[in-house]
Formats: structure tokens, C-alpha cells, sequence
């Protein structure tokens, strides 16, 4: 598949389904940090609880990042395969699709909740509000590397994430947030890779 640099994919032919696959950074803070005060309110237990449990939603979120990003969005090439994630490495710099969308979004968040819920217990709230900064801060930072230019001190998140869109690096560096899970996984581009 070749690069565009500019221009956007065409998913759907009904352009009412068209419209649910894209979002933008307000729509995304809101639906999800929406979502996580909603899920705060359902805490039952003491609020110190979260010093542990919203640290340790941050952590997970950043493994299941590496394990969606790695076995579910580069499964192998289908039409589902590119809506959920080629349509990205097509056109990278379409900043309509770089998060997932509030509608499907919010049917994952509701699934992620029941799903964490029968693990944890009372310790879903506080736990999934963790799962969802880590999912903002993924946004957040996959954006700035799209949008912007390297933050000083930053510089390696976008080298990293911009070798994973190298065609010949696309099976290494799937860590977005944190190249962590690439050097315990052994998909760390390796230095001779550098380009
Ligand atoms: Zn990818
Ligand atoms: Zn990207």
C-alpha cells in the first residue's frame, strides 16, 4: 500500500456511516473523559483507593495498547483490518481518524466496563478512569506526533511511532505511549534499523 501524504480514505459508501467514522479532538476529550467522570461516580469504595488503582488502569491500558495495536489492528489485511487501522498507515496525516470515534467508542467503554467489572468488583470505577487517561494520554500523544513537531525531551516517541510507519519497520515498534512493551516483546526496531 502506498503512502498518501495528504487526503483522506473512503470507508463507507453511505456517507451517513462515513460521518460515525471520523471524530476530532473536542468530540474525543468529551465522549471519553465524559465517560470517566460518569464511571468515577460509580465508585463505592474509599477515594484513596484510586493512589493504586488509577495508576495501575494507566499501566494496563498501556500493555492492552501493545496487544490491540499488535494482534488486532495488524491482523491480517481485510477490509475490517484497514477501516480499524490501514486506513491510518494510508493516510497518517488525516487527523479525522487518528482516535476511534465516540459512537463505536462508546459501545467499546460500556463492553471494557462489564468485561473489567467481572475481574474487579467494586474496583472497576476507580480502575477504569486509570484504562481511560491511559487512553487519552495514547490520543493525545499519537496526535502530537502526527500534528506536530518533536516536544523536546520527547523526541523518541516520535521516532519511534514514525519507524512504525515505515512500511519496512510495520511488524516492530507498536507501543504508541510508551516503547516499554517493545523492549520486554522484542519488537524494538534495532539500531541497525535506524534510518
Ligand atoms: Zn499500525
Ligand atoms: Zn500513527
Amino acid at each position: 500500500m502506498k503512502v498518501k501524504k495528504e487526503g483522506q480514505g473512503k470507508l463507507f459508501n453511505n456517507p451517513l456511516l462515513e460521518v460515525f467514522t471520523k471524530t476530532n479532538p473536542v468530540l474525543h476529550v468529551g465522549t471519553y473523559g465524559g465517560a470517566a467522570i460518569v464511571i468515577a461516580s460509580f465508585n463505592q469504595l474509599p477515594t484513596i483507593s484510586a493512589l493504586y488503582l488509577f495508576p495501575a488502569g494507566i499501566i494496563c491500558w498501556t500493555l492492552f495498547e501493545y496487544m490491540l495495536h499488535r494482534f488486532v489492528f495488524h491482523m491480517r489485511e481485510s477490509k475490517l483490518q484497514y477501516t480499524i487501522h490501514g486506513v491510518h498507515h494510508e493516510y497518517p496525516k488525516d487527523r479525522e481518524r487518528l482516535m476511534m470515534p465516540p459512537l463505536p467508542g462508546s459501545i467499546l467503554v460500556c463492553l471494557f466496563y462489564g468485561l473489567w467489572y467481572l475481574f474487579l468488583g467494586n474496583y472497576t470505577p476507580l480502575f477504569m478512569c486509570g484504562f481511560l487517561a491511559g487512553y487519552l494520554g495514547y490520543t493525545f500523544v499519537h496526535h502530537i506526533i502526527h500534528a506536530w513537531k518533536p516536544l523536546p525531551g520527547l523526541k523518541f516517541l516520535w521516532t519511534h511511532h514514525l519507524k512504525h510507519h515505515n512500511p519496512a519497520f510495520e511488524d516492530k515498534a507498536y507501543g504508541v505511549s510508551t516503547p516499554l512493551w517493545d523492549y520486554l516483546f522484542g519488537t524494538m526496531p534495532s539500531a541497525k534499523n535506524n534510518k
